[in-house]
């Protein structure tokens, strides 16, 4: 099953990811931890990527595209995946259905994670990442609404929402639901 994850910054999407990918036994790629794990290890790409994500922009195209590209060809990722934080903008939905559709496969759904505004401030000052710092918080928060947010409307054929306030077993519970599992 290749499933898409969508949501705003402190949704919980990274959480749900992990839970589904264990569950229904394929990987979880994320987009954020791998950009993370480059910079961590000072690859050129780490390099390239990091001012992106200290300011909370999107990384480039070309760069995103060409990681998931390569990431979703490799063995373990045959018989589906659990994409999560990709995509992020229409221009990477159609890159990703461009590179499904050379496979001849495509998303199977997209699963939304909904919470409200303020419970999405309050869980990301609590998280206290790197990037999680009020002014970044609220960019992310613009890049959402302004780039991923039409996501919603590209994947309406596809789109299953999720009520993502409650505990992570109780969400996860409605998320394998959503999904029919
Ligand atoms: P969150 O969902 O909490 O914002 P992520 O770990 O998914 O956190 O993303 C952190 C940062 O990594 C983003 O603000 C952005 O700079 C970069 N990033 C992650 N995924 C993408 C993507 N698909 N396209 C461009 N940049 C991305």
């Amino acid at each position: 099953m290749r499933v898409v994850l969508l949501g705003p910054p402190g949704a919980g999407k990274g959480t749900q990811a992990q839970k589904l990918a264990e569950k229904l036994g394929i990987p979880q790629i994320s987009t954020g931890d791998l950009f993370r794990q480059n910079i961590s290890a000072g690859t050129p790409l780490g390099l390239e990527a990091k001012r992106y994500l200290d300011s909370g922009d999107l990384v480039p195209a070309e760069l995103t595209n060409a990681l998931v590209a390569d990431r979703i060809s490799q063995p373990d990722a045959a018989d589906g995946f659990i994409l999560d934080g990709f995509p992020r903008s229409v221009e990477q939905a159609e890159a990703l259905h461009d590179m499904l559709e050379g496979r001849n496969t495509k998303i199977d759904a997209a699963l939304e994670f909904q919470v409200s505004e303020d419970e999405l401030l309050q869980r990301l000052k609590d998280r206290g990442r790197a990037d999680d710092t009020e002014e970044v918080i609220r960019n992310r928060m613009q890049v959402y609404r302004d780039e991923t947010e039409p996501l919603l409307e590209y994947y309406r054929d596809e789109l299953k929402t999720v009520d993502a306030v409650g505990n992570p077993d109780e969400v996860f519970a409605r998320a394998l639901r959503a999904l029919g599992k």
